[in-house]
């Protein structure tokens, strides 16, 4: 099969490679019928992510099909259209048991493209196949249901739903990427009073607004915009959707007493914690790794269509020129992309 492997930093092909077998009775085989690229695959090919080691294929967002399954495995089959979430649950450990499969004790977590073969292939090995699928209802296109891979219950459930956004809420979501823009459309779902989008590029100011922000300013602006929002109060959650100390920092920054910030973004270095100011605040700061355990809840509300997800779809490739995929999404700023689909030729 081809597969987009990494070569060590910098470097990565679509090369041919043989196809992944079942390992595991709770295993099965997937067939990638549409795949898109993270920027935590971007952070690996800088050389950020030492655990991926060369000759590993990349990728941990996708949907496709069963061709083939382990014996022990009962809740797909042969045939059945799945969603491959980025987070494998092993199902037994005492994190699993409470929903908190990012932290999995068993082999699971974030497992592709990472500690294992990844999704950037025509097929992938699953292992926890009954705890790491999802069967996608009929109905659905792989566009609909491709981000809860990943972005969608991470803006979801480390953003919206550790910040417990309330209706009425004045929210700051700072950065409008695709994990942004993930995070304002779940917190639409709270009926917030309104939705600040803090994002230094006019293009994904433009983005954050197409996905249901209030308003979008520059973050020098972003102080007045809040204090304007909330007679000079503070957000009620501030989010931060980038993974850099600036950002971190405002959030810290544009919070009222009370009030709650939730960290989304993967930082690569130290952010200064403010006690000084925030110590008489009763701020409440929250951080996490997705679980992805909201994914059933955002099925529903993508079928019910409170949440259309398919507008991050903005370029399509078909997967021989996975590489020209990688070039446009690497290069987003000047291509505007948010996403980039590939699915077999
Ligand atoms: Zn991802
Ligand atoms: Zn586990």
């Amino acid at each position: 099969m081809r597969a987009v492997i990494y070569h060590g930093p910098g470097q990565k092909s679509l090369d041919e490679v043989p196809d992944p077998k079942i390992l595991e009775d709770s295993d099965v085989i997937v067939r990638i019928d549409a795949v898109t690229i993270c920027g935590t695959d971007l952070h690996i090919l800088k050389g950020d992510v030492p655990e991926v080691t060369p000759g590993r294929v990349l990728g941990h967002e996708a949907v496709g099909t069963v061709v083939e399954s382990g014996i022990g495995v009962k809740s797909v089959r042969e045939g059945d259209h799945v969603l491959i979430s980025c987070i494998s649950a092993c199902g037994r450990c005492r994190y699993c048991k409470t929903g908190m499969y990012g932290q999995c004790r068993n082999g699971g977590g974030w497992i592709f493209g990472h500690l294992i073969d990844g999704v950037q292939a025509e097929y992938v090995r699953v292992p926890f196949a009954d705890q790491s699928l999802y069967k996608i209802p009929e109905g659905l296109t792989d566009e609909q249901v491709l981000f809860l891979s990943d972005i969608l219950p991470t803006g979801y459930e480390v953003g919206v739903l550790n910040g417990r956004v309330q209706p009425g809420d004045v929210v700051a979501v700072v950065g409008a990427g695709p994990i942004g823009l993930s995070v304002i459309q779940g917190a639409r779902l709270y009926s917030p009073g309104a939705i600040v989008a803090v994002e230094p590029t006019e293009a994904r100011r433009i983005w954050a607004k197409a996905f249901g922000a209030t308003i979008a300013v520059p973050p020098e602006g972003a102080k007045a915009a809040v204090d304007e929002l909330t007679d000079r109060l503070g957000a009620d959650v501030a989010i931060e959707a980038v993974g850099v100390p600036a950002t971190f920092e405002l959030c810290a920054d544009l919070i009222r007493p009370g009030g709650r910030v939730a960290n989304v973004g993967v930082h690569g270095k130290p952010a200064t914690l403010h006690l000084e100011s925030l110590w008489i605040k009763n701020v409440t700061i929250t951080t996490g790794l997705v679980d992805t355990f909201t994914i059933p809840t955002l099925l529903k509300a993508i079928q019910s269509g409170q949440v259309d997800p398919t507008t991050f779809a903005t370029h399509r490739f078909p997967f021989t020129k996975a590489m020209d995929a990688y070039d446009t999404f690497s290069r987003a700023g000047e291509t505007n992309a948010l996403k980039v689909v590939m699915t077999p030729a």
